[in-house]
């Protein structure tokens, strides 16, 4: 099975000028003319990210290949080539593994990515699907979780909170919006919230060796988020939907409060960009209310 499946990936990948050796031989030769690569990985695993039997697997294969694009829009890196390694149950099908790479490829071709190489092996466990993503610094260099500054305003893409009903899967990493505004406006720092945007913030702040408050008002809740609040009120209302569910793989920017400014005026690309609160000297995570107390804000989300 292995060397038919092999055959019809070699096959179906396309070539990608980056990538004068890919799959096929020992390993890939990338091309890269910076110099320089920003790597990043993930694993998805069945029973923990997806459950295999409720859901098409193309979904599966785009979603592992998206959060790793996603972790590079953190770091506002170009992605260039991803290696895609599955280990699948005994009595998965040829034609579901070929469907997971066709979500694969569907995704590396929305974004330019060249599929590298990777690794097949079956076994009696469940599904898992890991991919490595390379991408390549632009010439500003890459973005860090810890340049943030007290006094630098806390940007948001997007909406946030009850991506369980769908978003998780079908999210659009942020990487025309993180090179978009890398190269165009001093940014100080960013992340992606792939864990709550809480969490996530928090982690950021912590980083950066600040504090953070967060205006309730102001956080971009999501219609997902106020659907789950309405189903189940006792799991939370939209705003801690928003705080904590995590998987919005939406950016968080810190800058200047004047950029600040001018990047949520642009009106160039189609993604919202929110002024959410500010980083501050103090360490510690707070939520600031419309009438502008300040409570401290637990930071919660997913724990790996
Ligand atoms: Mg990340």
């Amino acid at each position: 099975m292995e060397s038919e499946f092999v055959n019809w990936l070699r096959a179906r990948v396309p070539s990608h000028p980056l990538v004068p050796i890919g799959i096929g031989d020992d390993a890939a030769l990338l091309s890269l003319a910076s110099g320089k690569c920003v790597v990043t990985s993930d694993m998805l695993m069945d029973g923990v990210d997806f459950v295999l039997n409720d859901c098409d697997p193309r979904r599966i294969g785009r979603k592992s290949l998206a959060v790793n694009l996603s972790d590079l829009a953190a770091m506002a890196a170009k992605p260039v080539a991803a290696i895609v390694s599955l280990a699948v149950p005994t009595d998965v099908s040829l034609e579901v593994m070929k469907m997971i790479y066709e979500g694969v490829l569907e995704m590396a071709d929305e974004f330019g990515v060249a599929l590298a190489g990777g690794d097949t092996n079956s076994w009696k466990h469940p599904l898992a699907i890991s991919v490595t993503a390379i991408g390549e610094p632009t010439k500003r260099g890459v973005l860090m979780r810890g340049g943030a500054r007290a006094g630098d305003v806390i940007l948001v893409t997007g909406q946030f909170g009850g991506s369980i009903l769908g978003r998780h899967f079908d999210f659009r990493p942020r990487v025309e919006e993180a090179l978009y505004l890398h190269s165009r406006y001093e940014l100080h720092g960013a992340m992606d919230v792939s864990d709550g945007l809480s969490l996530d913030l928090n982690r950021l702040a912590r980083e950066s060796a600040c504090g953070a408050i967060l205006d309730a008002s102001q956080v971009p809740i999501s219609a997902d988020a106020y659907r789950l609040s309405e189903q189940n009120p006792a799991k939370g209302s939209p705003l801690d939907h928003a705080l904590g569910d995590g998987e919005d793989f939406e950016l968080i920017i810190a800058t200047s409060p004047e950029t600040a400014e001018q990047i949520v005026a642009d009106r160039s690309f189609g993604v919202p960009v929110t002024r959410v609160g500010e980083f501050i000297a103090d360490p510690g995570l707070w939520l600031r209310s419309a009438t502008g107390e300040c409570h401290p804000l637990t930071p919660h989300g997913y724990e790996h």
